[in-house]
């Protein structure tokens, strides 16, 4: 295979499509689909994702910050695209992008209100989350008929959909607490609709939420980690396939003597002759520290070579003793044969993590 650059994020759009198509079927036909493509699309490509979705006829987009909505918009998308976490400072732009904001407090809901009055809006489309056991953004549930009444009075924004987020989905131990936040946002939909008159949309579940709990997909859906091929449960991830593989290759080996060290800080002595491979990516590209020292491994001609010493900014060493390989091999950090998810395990965090992390240094080399 000829590699385009030393170090690169190799993205696989036929698994994204196999991904969506395999998340929807676990929906009722009429259930709409919400694809979460912040944070660059969880780290992979935003705009070619994005448009490889509106393919396939998805819903609407979710991002978490108004600049992550309207670069999308520069790109081309034309489905609806929610912002999460909307910035007071950033509502004049929402409204110049087309983007329709999550509101989740008064001081949003009055100033968006303000700035589409400005803006001479009529009907513009707005989101109300309530917050039900997550305890991070929404509306408390006494506030809804406060909420609905802000929406009596005028039609210029107009409540598209409801929605709440879980917040342990994917910890069958936590069930009791999920269905309890279930009930909690049919309860404040039903105190809400009752004041405002008419029925928005109602989302709450994520990836795990799809899988876990089919009886809370209400009339729409908003996966983000599915549709890049993790799902929190490794029994799930079947059916799954990891969109992204970051794909690196060895620079230079040496034969290392007993009783020599490697790296920074001397970060690794060899106890006996060890085969010590460098590769061209590092804690700038978004492999960090805590991957140093044998908690991270990547794949060399098929085998885990573990990391050795202190990881650098620009540069690993791996221990490839007894590994077939040469100057010049590709090398696998994540992908097909070790998955992110795995990587990140050893080094005690998840997949959502790793992925996220891979810097805007490390070109995105879009598969045919
Ligand atoms: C990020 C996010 C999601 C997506 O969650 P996944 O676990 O990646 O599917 C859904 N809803 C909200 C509110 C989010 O912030």
């Amino acid at each position: 295979m000829n590699r385009p650059f030393p170090t690169f994020l190799e993205i696989d759009l036929n698994a994204l499509e196999a991904n969506f198509l395999h998340l929807k079927e676990k929906l009722a036909p009429k259930t709409k689909f919400l694809a979460v493509i912040k944070a660059f699309a969880y780290g992979s490509a935003a705009a070619v994702v994005a448009e490889k979705l509106e393919s396939l006829n998805v819903d609407y987009f979710a991002v978490a910050y108004t600049q992550e909505g309207a670069a999308l918009r520069k790109a081309g998308v034309k489905k609806p695209i929610m912002i999460l976490h909307p910035q007071v400072q950033c509502l004049e732009q929402i409204i110049d992008h087309c983007l329709e904001p999550c509101i989740y407090n008064f001081e949003v809901l009055k100033a968006f209100l303000a700035e589409a009055q400005l803006k001479k809006q009529r009907k513009y489309p707005v989101h109300i989350k309530f917050n039900t056991g997550l305890n991070r953004l929404g509306f408390q549930d006494d506030q809804a008929q406060a909420v609905a009444k802000v929406f009596d009075r005028q039609d210029v924004l107009y409540i598209t959909s409801l929605l709440s987020h879980l917040a342990a989905s994917e910890d069958p131990e936590e069930k009791e607490f999920t269905i309890n936040q279930v009930r909690k946002f049919e309860s404040i939909n039903d105190q809400f609709i009752a004041s405002l008159g008419y029925q928005p949309i109602r989302h709450l579940c994520n990836t795990s939420g799809i899988l876990n709990y089919p009886e809370a997909h209400f009339d729409m859906v908003r996966s983000g980690i599915g549709l890049y091929g993790f799902s929190n449960d490794p029994e799930k991830h079947a059916g799954l396939k990891p969109i992204a593989s970051l794909k690196t290759h060895i620079s230079q080996i040496h034969h290392v003597p007993s009783g020599e060290s490697v790296g920074y800080n001397r970060g690794h002595v060899c106890t006996e002759a060890q085969s010590i491979a460098v590769v061209p990516i590092g804690h700038a590209d978004g492999i960090g520290r805590q991957y140093g020292k044998g908690k991270g491994q990547m794949m060399v001609n098929g085998q885990k070579a573990p990391i050795v010493g202190n990881v650098c900014m620009d540069m690993i060493m791996l221990d490839v003793t007894g590994i077939a390989c040469s100057e010049g091999d590709l090398v696998e950090v994540f992908g097909q044969h070790q998955t992110a998810e795995e990587l990140a395990e050893g080094a005690g965090t998840i997949s959502y993590e790793l992925i996220t992390g891979v810097s805007s240094r490390v070109p995105r080399v879009v598969l045919p």
